[in-house]
């Protein structure tokens, strides 16, 4: 399933002008496979090995330019520590307190929730993000020893 995304994710990039190079492809991949919703730093470790020259100013640059082709979203957290998400289509994410893991959780998106705050506030709402907070499975464990 992953690998029809990013086949996906490389034909949108085609329709652009954005040239594709080995280091491109290997940062799709490894966002594609990994589905951690990793940091421009995580991608960055993952691929040094392979690509000595590259810096993890290249690898945001190039997350940059994906994000801008429409096929990764970028998740903010008021610093540098921005994650990487290969699932463009709406959907919600539980955070884990402690370990700091995303995990995607798909429910119904609530519109009602955005109607209502246009008529409350005025604003004309494009978007929201609701995040959920706790302890995953493999922390829960570390937990109770
Ligand atoms: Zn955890
Ligand atoms: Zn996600």
């Amino acid at each position: 399933m992953s690998t029809h995304r990013l086949q996906d994710a490389l034909d949108a990039l085609k329709s652009t002008r954005v040239r594709m190079t080995p280091q491109r492809h290997a940062i799709l991949e490894f966002l594609f496979e990994s589905m951690i919703h990793p940091t421009a730093d995580d991608i960055y470790k993952a691929l040094e090995g392979r690509f000595p020259n590259m810096s993890v100013a290249t690898v945001y640059n190039n997350l940059r330019v994906f994000k801008e082709a429409g096929i990764v979203k970028e998740l903010t957290y008021g610093d540098s520590s921005s994650r990487f998400d290969s699932i463009t289509s709406d959907h919600y994410h539980v955070i884990c307190s402690d370990c700091g893991k995303i995990v995607d959780f798909h429910y119904p998106g609530l519109d009602e929730v955005e109607t209502l705050a246009e008529h409350v506030t005025g604003f004309r709402v494009h978007n929201h993000r609701m995040e959920i907070y706790g302890y995953c499975p493999s922390c829960q464990k570390k937990l109770e020893h």
